[in-house]
């Protein structure tokens, strides 16, 4: 019998096994498929090759900001060819480091289970004392959609695109969908966005939201709350209806390519989790301690993309790291998640999320005062040629605590992180405030809206 079994070898399973070889030598890690990772396969690294070459061609076309005039000439293959070779350099280095594992300590197979504390794998039978679920997500599908073959790509796909395409429809308005969207018409595609929400990516406050909206309708064609009614392939093009939701006319467009960027979904059905215990079949709603991972009082732990409303990197090595933690100390399930909630959206400029969002406290009732500050006059943003946007903080109105924050304006990933750590040292209004701001810097714009937050709670003394 094992002491821990890892399901999975994504981010958050490579993260458990290093942790857990650190402690016993009696594991057993699990993978179907690569062994790279989604993140450095099709996910975060290739997406951020596109985006540098989609910021670096927008800068460009964007010299005028700054006076200067410039003729450019674009061949999205080279494009391309280079998201692959870096993409490439990514996968052989976690290739590499899963190549000096020990090969007893890996199978390759679909793993599901048997009973609590047997699984099967290749028609073989393992037991151990612990599971570390880590089995992560796909892209959604749509089997209707399906039917226009290999002109329906997914985030799966679209890399291998040998160049890209002239124009595209791109179903979905979460982080992936905006992210790749944006970086397509940058790199010149003509893009169409159909969304079924009326919301871009991840910002819930209405004035971040609205701020998001103005500045990607300028871009963009984006049809909110429309799904396509069809896809149908026409020679070399996707014939795209839908039903215009302002006059309720069918209408339609030609595209040479269709991106369904719908979500991703839990690859937790192939582990038949309905043998542990029968009700563990509703895979969307199974009893997971949110800080612990722990699947309800059992020796196993769900951690990553599998099961979460923060479907991020850092949160999936993280929780593949502690459940480690709590099975080896089982059954002391102590080592709890602390991170503050962090989600960036490598948008031009980027969204990002700290903390408790706006709809979070709005739906807690939580009395909080917002300190809003615009970028569009932000002195180191006009400097840059990139003032757009703004940054709304949340505090306590009561203790003054940081509790969250949203922000649009360029280089939010440095603030965003700033703020997550001010919110890990339960930082308050007085203390963020206190600190040096270097002039002129985008973080003199942080200040503005702490400002703005201070006046407000002052007022109301
Ligand atoms: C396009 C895109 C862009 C992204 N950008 C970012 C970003 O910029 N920043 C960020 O933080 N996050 C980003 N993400 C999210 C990030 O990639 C994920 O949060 C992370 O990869 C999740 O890791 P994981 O270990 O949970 O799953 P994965 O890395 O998907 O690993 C799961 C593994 O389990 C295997 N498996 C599944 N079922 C079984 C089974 N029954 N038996 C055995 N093995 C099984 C799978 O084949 C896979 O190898 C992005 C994702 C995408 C798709």
């Amino acid at each position: 019998m094992y002491d821990i079994i890892i399901i999975g070898a994504g981010s958050a399973g490579i993260s458990a096994y290093k942790q857990a070889v650190k402690h016993t030598d009696n594991i057993l890690i699990i993978n179907h498929g690569p062994w790279d990772t989604t993140c450095a396969r099709v996910g975060c690294m290739p997406s951020k090759l596109l985006i540098s070459s989609a910021n670096r061609l927008h800068d460009a076309q964007t010299l005028e900001n700054v006076g200067i005039q410039a003729n450019l000439k674009v061949d999205t293959s080279n494009v391309m060819s280079r998201v692959r070779k870096y993409r490439d350099h990514f996968t052989s280095a976690v290739l590499e480091d899963v190549n000096s594992w020990k090969d007893k300590h890996k199978i390759n197979g679909i793993a599901s289970f048997i009973d609590k504390s047997t699984i099967q794998v290749n028609n073989q039978t393992y037991q151990a004392k612990s599971f570390i679920l880590a089995v992560g997500s796909e892209p959604r599908r749509n089997e209707e959609w399906e039917k226009i073959g290999n002109r329906l790509l997914t985030s799966d796909t679209i890399f291998e695109l040998e160049q890209l395409p002239q124009s595209i429809a791109v179903i979905g308005s979460g982080s992936i969908a905006t992210e790749l969207a944006e970086a397509l018409y940058h790199l010149g595609v003509e893009v169409t966005i159909f969304s079924r929400s009326s919301h871009i990516a991840i910002a819930t406050s209405p004035k971040i939201q609205s701020l998001i909206q103005e500045n990607f309708n300028q871009k963009l064609n984006i049809h909110f709350e429309t799904t396509p009614t069809s896809l149908t392939k026409e020679k070399e093009w996707v014939c795209v209806k839908y039903k215009n939701r302002e006059n309720q006319n069918e209408e339609e467009i030609k595209v040479e390519y269709v991106l369904n960027a719908t979500g991703r979904t839990s690859l937790l059905s192939s582990l038949k989790l309905e043998n542990i215990e029968s009700s563990f079949s509703d895979i969307k709603n199974l009893p997971i301690d949110n800080s612990t991972k722990q699947l309800k009082n059992y020796p196993i732990f769900i951690v990553g993309d599998a099961y979460t409303t923060t479907p991020v990197q850092h949160e999936a090595s993280y929780e593949g790291k502690i459940s480690v933690n709590n099975c080896l100390s089982y059954p002391n399930v102590n080592d709890k998640k602390t991170y503050p909630p962090l989600s960036i959206v490598f948008s031009s400029p980027e969204i990002a999320v700290v903390g408790k969002s706006y709809k979070q406290l709005k739906d807690a009732e939580h009395k909080f005062t917002v300190g809003f500050a615009s970028y569009t006059d932000q002195g180191r943003a006009t400097v840059l040629g990139k003032n757009i946007g703004g940054i709304e903080v949340y505090f306590d109105s009561t203790t003054q605590e940081l509790l969250g924050a949203e922000i649009y304006v360029t280089e939010a990933e440095h603030l965003a992180h700033l703020l997550a750590w001010s919110l890990s040292e339960k930082a308050n209004l007085k203390q963020l405030l206190s600190k040096p701001y270097y002039h002129p810097t985008l973080e003199e714009g942080l200040r503005t809206s702490l400002r703005d937050a201070y006046s407000q709670l002052k007022s109301s003394d």
